[in-house]
């Protein structure tokens, strides 16, 4: 397991308690705490470096624009793409999958087309694709899930076919913690040359990505899911496929050259970030991946199943517990979720409230998912690198609380 103890004292909020009792936060996979270095890389910035980049002929502009565009060397090489130029910063993965849906999807889409996504899709890659289909006259098509809440990818060769244009598909499930065998799924994309697309917002957190490795055309994942600042995501994509790729958002920086009739277009990157960029945020986001590297992406995902391997154990004693997802720990990340007798999911929340716990309750965004496992939602932990066995023991005797209250025998 990671040094707890160490990471800890790195996280100012986990210091916070409510109702008298220490915050023990479990709702990772909506979104990290922040450790200081990336708070006062937030401070740092406006202090001493605030200007606006890329135009500035002075030097404070000029070190704006280096520690930004060095952020982008620097996720870069976490997710091992081959050039910085790869990289185009979005607002998350919601705002990356949209531009990819809008910019490659308006040119690229047609009437009876067909787009594939899976059962275990968030809305964020679901709802792009869906109403893309929708205005072109094309079909989205599901590859469904097993009875072990796996990915059934049996009979993929019946789904991704020569219709397919392009296929978008999570690494891992934020709902259930799935962890899709997308290396398979985008070999079935390629030989029938669809694009391909990778929701990372739950992967790229936990577990090593490497797009050379992947070869997918692009991966979406959100800097707030990885210790990171809010409002900055990452669009990865191959730099032949963004090259060709016609700009989505128009005006500031991402142009070369404009006349009263006509625009040519910046270089990529820039001609995919419109506006002003949310540059201290950007900033900060270097030091969150430094963070996650000194601590190693495998040690990460271990400690995640550890803790999951755990509350599942603990979990499986308490009557009337129903837990989803595979059973089969390394088939997962860190994500936990269940329901208990007949109580409501955001009953479950609110008394665990009470003990100091934060989870999540509802849907996930995965609504379709939801219907198919035949409940309005779920409660769901979710564990990242600073969580304890021990916090993991107060959210299990918590729900004995939630018993108590709710008279479920
Ligand atoms: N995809 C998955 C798998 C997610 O878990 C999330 C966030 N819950 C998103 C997409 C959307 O990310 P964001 O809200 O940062 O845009």
């Amino acid at each position: 397991m990671l040094d707890t103890n160490k990471i800890r004292k790195d996280f100012p909020i986990l210091e916070r308690e409510f109702k008298g009792k220490r915050l023990v936060y479990l709702d990772n996979a909506a979104t990290t705490q922040k450790p200081r270095v990336v708070i006062d890389a937030i401070s740092n910035y406006y202090e001493r470096l605030n200007a606006n980049i890329h135009r500035g002929v002075y030097t404070l502009a000029e070190e704006a624009t280096e520690a930004f565009e060095s952020t982008r060397e620097r996720v870069a090489k976490f997710i091992n793409a081959k050039d910085s130029a790869e990289i185009v910063f979005t607002k998350g993965t919601t705002d990356a999958l949209n531009m990819v849906a809008y910019a490659w999807g308006e040119e690229h889409i047609s009437e009876g087309d067909e787009i594939v996504i899976s059962l275990l899709e968030h809305h964020s890659n679901l709802v792009p694709w869906q109403q893309l289909c929708k205005r072109k006259g094309a079909i989205l098509r599901y590859i469904p899930i097993n009875e072990d809440h796996t990915l059934n990818i049996s009979d993929l060769e019946n789904i991704i076919t020569e219709k397919t244009r392009l296929v978008s598909i999570t690494m891992m499930s934020n709902a259930m913690g799935t962890i899709v065998p997308v290396e398979k799924i985008l070999q079935a994309a390629k030989r029938v040359g669809a694009t391909t697309v990778v929701d990372g917002a739950q992967s790229v957190p936990h577990m090593k990505v490497d797009v050379q490795k992947l070869d997918c055309d692009f991966l979406a994942f959100s800097s707030h899911k990885m210790l990171g600042p809010t409002g900055v995501g990452v669009l990865y994509g191959k730099r032949e496929v963004l090259e060709k790729m016609q700009p989505f958002f128009y005006g500031g920086d991402m142009i070369k050259d404009v006349s009263m009739t006509d625009t040519d277009w910046n270089d990529i990157p820039w001609k995919f970030e419109a506006g002003t960029d949310n540059i201290a945020d950007v900033v900060a986001f270097k030091y969150a991946i430094d963070y996650l590297d000194e601590i190693g992406m495998d040690n990460i995902i271990d400690h995640d199943r550890v803790l999951l391997k755990h509350a599942r154990e603990r979990m499986s004693q308490i009557k009337g517990i129903m837990m989803v997802g595979p059973k089969d720990v390394n088939c997962c990340g860190g994500v936990l979720s269940f329901n208990l007798g007949g109580v409501h999911p955001h009953d479950i929340g609110s008394i665990l409230n009470e003990e100091g716990v934060a989870i999540r309750a509802g849907h996930h965004c995965a609504q379709p998912l939801m219907e198919k496992l035949g409940c309005a939602g779920t409660a769901r932990m979710s564990f990242y690198i600073y969580n304890t066995l021990e916090e993991v023991d107060e959210a299990v005797d918590a729900l004995q609380k939630v018993k108590e209250v709710m008279k479920v025998n």
